[in-house]
Order: C-alpha cells, then sequence, then structure tokens
C-alpha cells in the first residue's frame, strides 16, 4: 500500500518536472554527423537525456543481473542440497534409533551423496551397516574413521563393539587400548579394559583398569566393590594354582577385608590359610564372622584349622564357635556333626532335632539322620528310609548363577555354564526358593472376618 503510494508521487513528481521542464523558454541547435537540429526546445532535450541515463541505468542493472545469475543460482542450489543432506542425515540417525536397518540405509546413502561431511556421513553409515548386520561393511566405515582426528576415537569404539560382536577378543583389547590412549578416562573405555583383561586372564591389567574406573565412578560403587573383591578372590585362586601361596593369602586376606560380610571371601582365606598352615588365622577369621556367615564349609574349615584336636575337643570348639549365633540351623548341624564324630549320639539327635526346628528337614539333615540312626543303632532300615526321604525333601541352599541359574558346588569368580562374572551368589536354586505366602484379598479377609 505504502509502496504504491510512493510509486505514485514518485510519477507524479516526473510527469511534473517533465511538463516544467518542456514549458521552459528557450532553444538549441545541435550540428552532429552530418544530422542538424534547429531551434529545438530546451526543456525537451533536458527529457531525452534524462530519459537516456534512466535507460542506461536499466541496462547496466539487467547486465549484472546476468553476469552474476551463475554464481548465486550455483549457491542457492548447494544451499538446497546441504538442507537435503542434513535432512537425510536426521532421518538415518532417527532410523538407527528406532532399529530400522533398511531405512537407515537409504536415508545414509542420500547423506553421502548430498553432505561433504565425512565424519558424520560415515558414522551415520557404519552404524546403518550394523544395524543391517553387515558387518564387513561396518568394519570398513568404522576403519575409515580412524583416518580423521575428529572421528578416531568414535571409530576406534565402533571397532571394539564389532571385534566383540565376533567374539575377538584380542582385537577389541587391543582397539580398547589405542582408545585409552586418547582418552585415558572415558568410562566405557575402562569397563571395556576391564571386562577384556579380565575374561583374558591379565588380572593385573583388570585391576588397574577397575580401580581407575572405580576412582572416576565408571561404574555404581557396590557394583564396583563387588567386581573388586571377586577380582581379588580370582587372583587368590590364580596365584594358589601357581602355588604362590603367601600371594594368595594376601589376595583372599584383601578380599575379606574389603567385603567381611561375602561369604565367598571367607570360605577362601579360611581354606588358603589351612592350606598354609596358618590354622590360628583361619579359626579367627572364622569365629569373627560366624555370627553374619554361619556356614557348612566354614564349620569343616574350622575343625581343619585344628587338626590335633580329638574328637571331644572338636565338640568343644564347636560349641564354642556355635556360640557366637547359637539359635541359627547352621550352628546346630555343626555340633550335630562335632557329635556325631565323637559318638555323642543324644547330642547329635538333638542338635538335629534343633536344627530342624518347624521346617520339613532338608537333604542334608535327612542324609546327617540316615548317618546318625546307622552309627547309634545300626538301623539300617532307617536309615535307607531316611536317605529316601533325603531323595524328596527340600534342596538346600548353594551357589547359584543369577544370569543363568546354573548350579554349582563351589564358588568361581565365572559362571562355569554362561562364563559371567560374578554371579554366583549363595542361595537356593531357582524353581526351589520357598514359597512365599499367598497374599490374601479382601474378600477372603472379608469371608474370614464374617465366619469368626
Ligand atoms: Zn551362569
Amino acid at each position: 500500500m505504502t509502496r504504491t503510494l510512493f510509486l505514485c508521487i514518485k510519477i507524479a513528481l516526473v510527469v511534473a518536472v517533465a511538463i516544467w521542464l518542456a514549458n521552459r523558454p528557450g532553444a538549441v541547435s545541435i550540428e552532429w554527423l552530418g544530422w542538424r537540429l534547429d531551434n529545438a526546445p530546451v526543456g525537451l532535450l533536458m527529457l531525452v537525456a534524462l530519459l537516456v541515463a534512466a535507460a542506461a541505468a536499466l541496462i547496466y542493472r539487467f547486465w549484472r543481473f546476468l553476469y552474476r545469475a551463475p554464481e548465486s543460482i550455483g549457491r542457492k542450489l548447494q544451499e538446497g542440497r546441504t538442507r537435503r543432506g542434513y535432512k537425510a542425515l536426521n532421518q538415518g540417525m532417527l532410523a538407527v534409533a528406532a532399529g530400522d536397518a533398511d531405512e537407515a540405509k537409504r536415508w545414509a546413502r542420500k547423506a553421502e551423496t548430498l553432505l561433504d561431511e565425512p565424519p558424520l556421513t560415515l558414522l551415520i553409515s557404519a552404524q546403518a551397516a550394523q544395524l543391517g548386520g553387515d558387518d564387513q561393511a561396518a568394519k570398513r566405515y568404522f576403519t575409515a574413521m580412524l583416518d580423521s582426528e575428529e572421528t578416531r576415537f568414535l571409530g576406534l569404539r565402533g571397532l571394539v563393539i564389532q571385534a566383540l560382536r565376533d567374539g575377538d577378543d584380542d582385537a577389541a583389547l587391543d582397539y580398547a587400548r589405542k582408545a585409552q590412549t586418547l582418552r585415558p578416562k572415558t568410562p566405557w573405555v575402562l569397563t571395556t579394559l576391564f571386562e577384556l583383561s579380565e575374561r583374558g586372564g591379565d588380572l593385573e591389567a583388570a585391576d588397574r583398569a577397575l580401580k581407575l574406573a572405580t576412582r572416576l565412578k565408571a561404574l555404581p560403587a557396590a557394583d564396583a566393590r563387588g567386581k573388586r573383591v571377586a577380582l581379588l578372590l580370582e587372583r587368590a585362586e590364580q596365584a594358589d594354582g601357581q602355588g604362590q601361596r603367601d600371594r594368595a593369602l594376601g589376595f583372599a586376606r584383601d578380599a575379606h577385608k574389603q567385603a567381611p560380610d561375602s561369604l565367598a571371601a571367607v570360605l577362601l582365606l579360611a581354606r588358603l590359610a589351612v592350606a598354609a598352615g596358618r590354622g590360628r588365622e583361619a579359626q579367627k577369621v572364622i569365629e569373627r564372622t560366624w555370627a553374619r556367615t554361619p556356614h557348612a564349609g566354614l564349620a569343616e574349615l574350622y575343625r581343619a584349622a585344628d587338626g590335633k584336636a580329638d574328637a571331644l575337643g572338636q565338640v568343644k570348639r564347636m560349641a564354642k564357635l556355635a556360640a557366637a549365633k547359637p539359635h541359627d540351623p547352621e550352628s546346630h548341624l555343626a555340633q550335630a556333626e562335632a557329635c556325631l564324630v565323637a559318638e555323642l549320639w543324644g547330642e547329635a539327635r538333638r542338635h538335629i532335632d534343633a536344627a530342624i526346628g518347624d521346617a520339613r528337614p532338608s537333604a542334608r539333615v535327612c542324609r546327617l539322620m540316615a548317618r546318625l540312626e546307622e552309627a547309634e543303632n545300626d538301623d539300617t532300615a532307617a536309615a535307607r528310609a531316611w536317605l529316601e526321604r533325603a531323595g524328596t525333601a527340600p534342596a538346600d541352599p548353594t551357589w547359584v548363577c543369577a544370569s543363568c541359574g546354573a548350579v554349582a558346588a563351589a564358588w568361581g569368580a565365572h559362571c562355569r555354564v554362561c562364563d559371567s562374572f560374578d554371579s554366583l551368589a549363595w542361595g537356593l536354586p531357582p524353581g526351589l526358593a520357598a514359597p512365599e505366602q499367598p497374599v490374601l484379598d479382601a474378600e477372603v479377609i472379608e469371608d474370614a472376618r464374617v465366619k469368626a
């Protein structure tokens, strides 16, 4: 609206000036290249000069437009390509996040042709290939990323994951070490170095990586402590296997200090101490922890800790140990075993009965009863009945893998079935855990109340 108004004013001004000029008095004569003009009005000539100048200005602008056209058209086209390239990159990332391999690959290819940004397009292409299961292409893209300083670390991460997928731990460890030289404090680098070193048997390197990861809080504190204890126990077992008893004991002591409640740590420390002829140390450790972790294995090691004690002496020692937690079934069973060996039948029976309490006797208790019947009364029929009962009795707790549910007779840093690290815990085998109390719903409670 305003523009139209201005244009009208401009035209009116020009017309007014032209009329005013045309009406000026006076005349001009021109002779030029054989042409002759006489008595031309000055105003008209000035008007013609004005029009010629305007036409020249217009022609110049048009020429400038033509001259610059290719450049500006090229720029516009490039801008369009870049915009479409980034859009393709965006779509590719969304497809990767959504797990759509075909779509991701399509957008990655498009972004690659439209954009001149190798770091970005290589990553998305690698991810798309990885998603689509094209391991060779993924490896190629990740390797290409090593060439640029910007993308080297990301490329190494991709190669670590790729190598782990291929089950090539050595290559993965190699890439992880290279990644560590670039960024030594990155959490995934440290946890990967720990896991791979541990799995590869380089427990010292694993320990170093774990300590650093713990210090940098790359792992939750409880998780880090659990792993550290398991690793120390594994180192203790490894050193013991190599005949380095003192070193083994050192690791076990450290593990026990880190986690005084860890049953696996107490068991290993006591076992190594007994084997090293350090019965008193084993005895002290077991006495100190019995109240928290009473266990048949510990009772057995406690007996072995003083090999010189006779049967009656062992009964006394077990009574002393059991005093730390007198009502625990394990305390009664440990004493029952000692009484059985000392042929104190009545005491043995009393302890077994106390261990059973109101519960159904477990398989282990049934076997103990069978031994008692046989030893005390030579009653093979009763012994056989108890053994039969053991077959259907509730299972005893054992080492159970939290990852796959497999059971093991002894603790180990790795599950023998699924190879998970630090997955064994003492407990009831899966499916045999004590049934929970049925939850009463409101109707049942109401029913009971009415009947009462
Ligand atoms: Zn397992």
